[in-house]
């Protein structure tokens, strides 16, 4: 279970410091989902890569299964981002000189879990079993960012975060992308975290908040503070 209290961040700029969060506070359970969505500039990426161990917050709280992480050093971070979370971005971020099977099997080798039962079985459910000779350039959008799913799941991470994963592709790719990821993280169990500009998207995840003015708005009918 992910929980987030009172998370506070400000980046500094030229006009002084720019207050981004306020006060966040959320929690998520394993197997559950949860939709971000809020303004572009309303700091949902900043929220992201804080929960994801990409950068710290200024004060605040976040643990994962009891362990807290935003307080650990960079080593600490790294460990904590290889083992226990995936990540998948609206650029699919591939490695274009790896093939499709090398690139689905990059993060497990990083977390030392490479499983190649899980791994060929991602594979089929992703559609991309024909594919794993491949490189990224001779794919799709749509392929290339399951291969990003794949990756991201490979090491069966505790919390899966996803910065508009569909912001690429169009409607009925990004909707077939999105039915994979939602069954891939309640097979696995972890909790799935995703950034979408998409009331539509959202609306399919287990609950939703909106970002606004570095506060979660409570103004919602179904309002994300428990999952
Ligand atoms: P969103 O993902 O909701 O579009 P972001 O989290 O990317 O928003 O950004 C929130 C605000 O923080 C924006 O005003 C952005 O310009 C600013 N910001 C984000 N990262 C940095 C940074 N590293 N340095 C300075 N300002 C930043
Ligand atoms: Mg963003």
């Amino acid at each position: 279970m992910l929980t987030v209290t009172n998370l506070h961040k400000s980046f500094d700029t030229t006009e002084g410091p720019l207050p981004v969060l306020r006060g966040i506070s959320l929690s998520l359970e394993a197997g559950k989902s949860l939709a971000l969505t809020g303004e572009s500039g309303s700091g949902k990426s900043t929220l992201l890569h804080l929960i994801g161990c990409l950068d710290h917050p200024d004060s605040g709280e976040i643990t994962l299964d009891g362990e807290r992480f935003d307080t650990l050093d960079d080593a600490g971070r790294a460990r904590i981002r290889r083992e226990a979370i995936g990540l998948v971005f609206q650029q699919f971020n591939l490695i274009p000189s790896l093939t499709v099977a090398q690139n689905l099997s990059f993060q497990a080798r990083l977390a030392g879990r490479l499983d190649q039962d899980w791994q060929s079985d991602l594979a089929e459910k992703l559609g991309l079993t024909p594919f794993l000779d491949r490189y990224p350039e001779q794919l799709s959008g749509g392929q290339q960012q399951r291969v990003a799913v794949g990756r991201a799941l490979a090491p069966r991470p505790r919390l899966v975060l996803a910065d508009e994963p569909t912001g690429n592709l169009d409607e009925a790719t990004g909707d077939a992308v999105l039915d994979i990821m939602l069954d891939l993280v309640t097979e696995t169990g972890a909790a799935f975290l995703m950034v979408t500009h998409s009331e539509r998207l959202a609306a399919r995840l287990d609950n939703r908040i909106h970002l606004a003015k570095g506060t979660l708005a409570d103004d919602l009918p179904v309002q994300g503070i428990a999952v």
